[in-house]
């Protein structure tokens, strides 16, 4: 394996998340020379558990949706939602998926997907973090710090494209100035701990042991509770727990004391406490994202694009990151096989990656805030995403957006797109809320 990093390269990636690892696969199966840039060693820790259905028809053009399979990550049929007391329950094969959602050790998945990418031709490079890039001349010059072998080793390498997937580092939105906090009244952060030996909901509403997930498919538990609301998402050796929390609540709390607000707030509420009657927190799991929606007003240029979260995340209720990441780093890619074969329309092909960007990061915006047109979404990108989706994923969204009471945004948009009568004949015999949850 080549363990020099070469001097100069076609397209430069920065990180080696699904964003830029998706992008890198594409990429060099178009015969693309890509260099990706990754600043920690694999597996590395990251949140983001709960995969929706739609990745796979990412992971099938990338590949490696075999190998994913091989991994037996935990298959799920669907989520069950407590919210305002209402009890939801949602199964995807009822939208058409023939395909299961899944619950991922995000470091395993993030592996294998970064290996893939590698036994694809692109070179790797682990422990080589990106300093900053210099624009100045059409050719970008990247600056790295090569942290392998213990030495802080500050090198270049030039390039044509640069695609920024440094995830909520957001390399070059802060580079450029260009990163917007999201204002909303839903202004959160993120805490989240692992447990052992929780119980899990299944795909019957009742409570089971670990040991019962072969026979008994569980579904993602979200619930909403007074401070926010929180996942609960079981995996195959352990179980993530996140709230997502109203960024006043945790004013001024160190760490010690956001570990106890944690623990203590887990075992009071109700569902919750039940699942984890005989867990045990694992010590030193708790992690902590203060820096939670934003957006970047400029994503794609004729030598840059930024992809994934580098580009923007909103709160993840509707579990879009993953799939935003796939999505984005496809189209910047089709965006960049182009510009090299039409060096000279490269402006107008970034203008144009960057109008279907902005279309995604929008409408996902536009439903988890419930804010439509403000933090930067243009409503008439998102109606137009809207017209050209299929009825059955507009149901869901519809159906996921009334469970967690953010559907009121979605059936505007919906509306005004001219789809609202259609969808609404469709859909309204479907999810009366259920009864019981026995856990
Ligand atoms: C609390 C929370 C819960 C979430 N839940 C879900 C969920 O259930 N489902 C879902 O689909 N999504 C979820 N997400 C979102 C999901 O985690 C992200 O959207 C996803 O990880 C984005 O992938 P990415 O490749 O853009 O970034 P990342 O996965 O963050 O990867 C970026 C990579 O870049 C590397 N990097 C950063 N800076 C540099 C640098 N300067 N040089 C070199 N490398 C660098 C990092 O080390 C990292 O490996 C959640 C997010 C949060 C915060």
């Amino acid at each position: 394996m080549n363990t020099e990093i070469p001097k100069q390269c076609t397209v430069l990636i920065v990180g080696g998340g699904p964003a830029g690892s998706s992008a890198a696969t594409h990429l060099v199966k178009n015969g693309v020379d890509v260099v990706l840039l990754e600043k920690e060693v694999f597996p590395r820790n990251q949140v983001g558990e709960s995969l929706i259905p739609h990745i796979w028809k990412y992971t099938d053009q990338l590949g490696v949706s075999e190998k994913i399979e091989q991994q037996n990550f935990i298959k799920k049929s669907g989520g069950i939602t407590v919210w305002n007391d209402q009890i939801h329950q949602i199964l995807f094969a009822k939208y058409g998926y023939i395909r299961p959602g899944l619950h991922v050790e995000r470091d395993v998945f993030d592996q294998v997907l970064l290996n893939h990418a590698q036994e694809q031709n692109a070179s790797v490079f682990n422990k080589v973090a990106v300093k900053k890039v210099d624009f100045s001349n059409d050719n970008p010059v990247v600056t790295y710090i090569d942290k392998r072998d213990n030495v802080n080793f500050e090198g270049k390498i030039k390039c044509r494209i640069v695609i920024d997937a440094s995830g909520h580092s957001s390399l070059l939105s802060h580079q450029f100035d260009v990163r917007e906090a999201v204002v909303s009244e839903l202004k959160f952060l993120s805490l989240w701990g692992y447990f052992k030996n929780s119980r899990y909901v299944g795909v019957d509403r009742q409570s089971h042991f670990m040991e019962e997930l072969p026979s008994v498919p569980p579904v993602t538990f979200v619930m909403s509770y007074e401070d926010g609301w929180l996942w609960h998402i079981v995996l195959r050796e352990k179980t993530s727990v996140g709230l997502v929390i109203h960024t006043d609540k945790l004013k001024g709390l160190d760490k010690a004391q956001r570990e106890v607000f944690f623990r203590q707030r887990c075992l009071t509420l109700p569902y919750l406490r039940d699942l984890l009657r005989d867990a045990q927190f694992i010590e030193n799991s708790l992690q902590f994202r203060p820096d939670y929606s934003y957006y970047s007003r400029k994503t794609c240029n004729k030598n840059y694009y930024c992809i994934g979260d580098a580009a923007g995340f909103v709160d993840p209720i509707f579990s879009h990151g993953i799939q935003n990441a796939f999505y984005n780093a496809a189209i910047a890619t089709l965006a960049i096989m182009a510009t090299l074969k039409t060096p000279e329309k490269s402006s107008r092909i970034a203008s144009l990656c960057e109008n279907r960007m902005q279309q995604f990061y929008s409408f996902s915006r536009s439903l988890s805030l419930g804010d439509y047109g403000r933090n930067g979404v243009s409503p008439d990108l998102v109606k137009s995403l809207i017209k050209s989706m299929p009825m059955l994923e507009l149901e869901l969204i519809l159906v996921a957006s009334e469970m967690t009471n953010r559907s009121e945004n979605f059936k505007k948009i919906a509306h005004e797109a001219g789809v609202w009568d259609r969808l609404s004949e469709q859909h309204y015999d479907n999810n009366d809320p259920i009864s019981y949850l026995s856990l």
